[in-house]
């Protein structure tokens, strides 16, 4: 397969499993974000793509060649790594340059290529710059110039863009992703923010405990996601008491057609997020909750209810909610089509 595969990775520091028996596959030319809490793993899987560390057990295949026991400087990486910083007292050229410098490219050569990368960066006409008077969303651009110099087989990036405030970051992962589609380089970047991973990957990897708990497209993640960590992980979401009565799932104690318990289980979870529960009058058979709080945001509106004991969250836009207020029982209606039963 042309890309990146990981078989069977395991990572032991001693008697702790940071990483345990990953596979991943990565096809060439997609874009990956590793995905989870802080000490998932992520870093130390990215680590040993990089060649920094070396993994206890597994291969690491590149394009059908087994890299496990190359070197860094031999693999092939651009790598933009949350230490690997900038020559402060080199200019934004020479940074760019540097990688091509070290690899004995001709001056010319350099020249014609840093300008290639500025133009795709935007940042034409700062080469001269020295890099301490750059901002620090055009210092990140430069690193991903630089990391880009020699036309790498991969990309690696380790949670590039945490250092920037929220609304460059949003921007940035915009650019970030366009640039990546203009290249079609494989790009593999680690992050614990879950908006960062759905606005710029094409598959998300989300890891708990050195293990992976999905691999899938950002929709399919939030849409079906594989267990309670994965719901509860990406997004909001509710999740629900699921019993099983006689054949009947029963969620928080009332039948909802559509929905059947997991065979051979007696509880398990419903998610269901808050945009697909769908306020309504409260009616015979239906799960009925008292309303506690309403947070107004102007676009959406959040509804708290409380339903026997369990918290239930609605978000709905001020148009197709109907008018409640604090303290009223209302009506809930879950659509079987949007709702994931989950293993307990
Ligand atoms: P963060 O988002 O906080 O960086 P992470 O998901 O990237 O977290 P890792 O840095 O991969 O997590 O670390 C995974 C686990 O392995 C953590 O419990 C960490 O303490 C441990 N670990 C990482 N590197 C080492 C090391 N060199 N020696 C011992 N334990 C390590």
């Amino acid at each position: 397969m042309s890309g990146l595969a990981l078989n069977s990775i395991t990572k032991q520091f001693g008697p702790f499993t940071a990483v345990d028996n990953v596979e991943l596959s990565v096809p060439h030319g997609t874009f990956v974000c590793l995905l989870g809490p802080s000490g998932c793993g992520k870093t130390t899987l990215l680590r040993m793509i990089a060649g920094l560390d070396s993994p206890t057990e597994g291969a690491i295949v590149l394009d059908g060649k087994d890299i496990t026991q190359v070197p860094t400087h031999k693999r092939d990486l651009g790598m933009v790594f949350q230490s690997l910083a900038l020559f402060p007292h080199l200019t934004v050229g020479e940074n760019i340059a540097y990688p091509l410098r070290i690899r004995g490219i001709g001056r010319e050569d350099q020249v014609k290529r840093v300008d290639e990368l500025l133009a795709m960066i935007h940042l034409t006409g700062y080469a001269d710059r020295p890099v301490h008077k750059l901002s620090g969303g055009q210092r990140q651009r430069v690193a991903i110039a630089r990391a880009l110099a020699i036309s790498p087989k991969l990309f690696l990036l380790d949670e590039p863009l945490s250092a920037l405030d929220a609304k460059l970051r949003e921007a940035m992962q915009v650019e970030l992703r366009k640039l990546q589609q203009q290249l079609g380089i494989t790009t593999i970047v680690v992050t614990h923010d879950q908006r960062e991973a759905m606005t710029m990957a094409d598959t998300v990897v989300v890891m708990n405990g050195g293990k992976i708990r999905q691999a899938a497209s950002p929709i399919e993640i939030y849409r079906k996601p594989a267990d309670r960590f994965v719901a509860d992980f990406i997004g909001s979401t509710n999740l629900l008491p699921l019993t099983a009565q006689g054949g009947t799932a029963l969620v928080l104690g009332h039948a909802v057609a559509g929905i059947s318990a997991p065979s051979g289980q007696a509880t398990a979870s419903l998610s269901v997020r808050p945009e697909d529960v769908k306020l309504a009058a409260p009616g015979e058979g239906r799960i009925t909750g008292k309303v506690t709080f309403i947070r107004d945001l102007g676009g959406t509106i959040e509804t708290f209810l409380d339903v026997s004991g369990t918290e239930v969250v609605a978000v709905s836009t001020p148009r197709e909610r109907p008018v409640v207020t604090v303290g009223q029982d209302v009506g809930i209606v879950i659509d079987p089509e949007t709702a994931v039963v989950l293993s307990a």
